[in-house]
């Protein structure tokens, strides 16, 4: 569903991503994993058009590779960025609301039933503001912000970031779901074990650039990744 073919993120003089090319297929889950600085981060922004890029991104037959992030949004790429970034100051549910706020009220309503079922702590603090959550909450909402857009793929930066062991397992127990749920997961994690474990190929990026992929299971016995991610 995602083809993505010579992509190149470049901060003035300084080259992030060089030349990667990966792809995600319908329903799949997908592993992103690799050393601070990598380029990961940058490579799923560029995807979302939130950095410029040089190379191809191609999603569900459609070339998006000039388009804005309005227009990836729409069809059909969830973002769920590194540190969740909500609006503290805002509820659950005026956060979760952002997630698609273009939408006509019906459809938002029938996204906000359909997040709060997945996550019924949230429907439980839907009046409370996003900055008194604990972290494991606050992961919650972001990704239930970002079902709200209704995606087919959901890019996911570093969802265990921080969090409790327990909170972690959640984490983990809901992307599950919702890949199950028949949506497709591209996944940038630090926590490599874990990310491999559910993952079903994996891509493994150094200094910008692919070094390793294969099925999440073979590349989880890469003596390269035991040594350095997995250890
Ligand atoms: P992390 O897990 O630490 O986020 P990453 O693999 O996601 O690492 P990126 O955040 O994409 O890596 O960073 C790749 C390279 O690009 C790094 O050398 C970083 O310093 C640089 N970089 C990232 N964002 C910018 C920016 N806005 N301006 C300049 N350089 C940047």
């Amino acid at each position: 569903m995602l083809e993505v073919q010579d992509l190149e993120v470049r901060y003035g003089e300084a080259l992030a991503v060089r030349g990667v090319s990966l792809a995600v297929r319908e329903g799949e889950w997908v592993a992103l994993i690799g050393p601070n600085g990598a380029g990961k981060t940058s490579l799923i922004k560029a995807l979302l058009g939130l950095v410029p890029h040089r190379g191809a991104v191609r999603f569900l037959g459609r070339d998006l590779s000039r388009r804005p992030p309005w227009d990836r949004a729409r069809a059909g790429l969830g973002y769920v960025p590194e540190g969740r970034r909500l609006f503290p100051k805002l509820t659950v549910e005026e956060n979760l609301r952002a997630g698609a706020y273009t939408r006509p009220e019906a459809e938002v309503r029938a996204g906000l039933e359909e997040v709060y079922a997945l996550f019924p702590r949230l429907a439980e603090r839907r009046r409370q503001l996003a900055g008194t959550l604990s972290g494991g909450e606050q992961q919650m909402v972001a990704l239930g912000r970002a079902l709200m857009g209704r995606p087919r793929l959901l890019l996911v930066d570093e969802a265990s970031w921080g969090l409790m062991p327990l909170a972690v397992d959640l984490v983990f127990q809901t992307l599950a779901r919702i890949h199950r749920e028949g949506r497709a997961i591209l996944l940038v994690e630090q926590n490599a074990r874990r990310a491999l474990a559910h993952a079903q190929r994996a891509y493994v990026m150094e200094a910008g650039r692919v070094v390793l992929e294969g099925p999440a299971a073979r590349v989880a016995q890469d003596p390269r990744v035991l040594e350095s991610y997995v250890g």
